[in-house]
């Protein structure tokens, strides 16, 4: 499949992993927009969370249970960070394989533009 993200996940293009396992790939955003910008990813290819079946709610679980893992590591747990995933054009969504965006060590305003 040509998918950046699946190309990422399976080592085909270079990233600065911050986590993996049997489920999760997890990176820094090449264009961090917080001290902290980690993307995690399935996996498996799927396109945004309108795409998840129900057979693929191991594979959601794990990636938030890795969330928690990555936000720990970094030092982000105690302070707060946000946990966002775009969806489709009116989200911004610019890479079509789901991926949820860790944001932390800075304040982060609310609502996002
Ligand atoms: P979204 O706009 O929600 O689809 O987020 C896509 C994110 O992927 C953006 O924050 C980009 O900076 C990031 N991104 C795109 N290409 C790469 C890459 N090769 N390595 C790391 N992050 C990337
Ligand atoms: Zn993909």
């Amino acid at each position: 499949m040509d998918c950046l993200f699946c190309k990422i996940a399976a080592g085909e293009i270079p990233s600065d992993k911050v986590y993996e396992d049997e489920y999760v790939y997890a990176f820094n955003d090449i264009e961090p927009a917080a001290p902290v910008h980690v993307l995690v990813i399935p996996k498996k290819h799927l396109q945004s969370v309108s795409h998840i079946e129900d057979a693929d709610a191991e594979i959601i679980g794990n990636i938030f249970l890795a969330i928690k893992k990555i936000a720990a590591k970094l030092g982000i747990d105690k302070d707060g960070y946000r946990v966002v995933t775009n969806i489709g054009e009116n989200a911004g969504q610019t890479v079509p394989h789901l991926h949820f965006h860790v944001l932390g060590k800075r304040s982060l305003q609310w609502p996002p533009g």
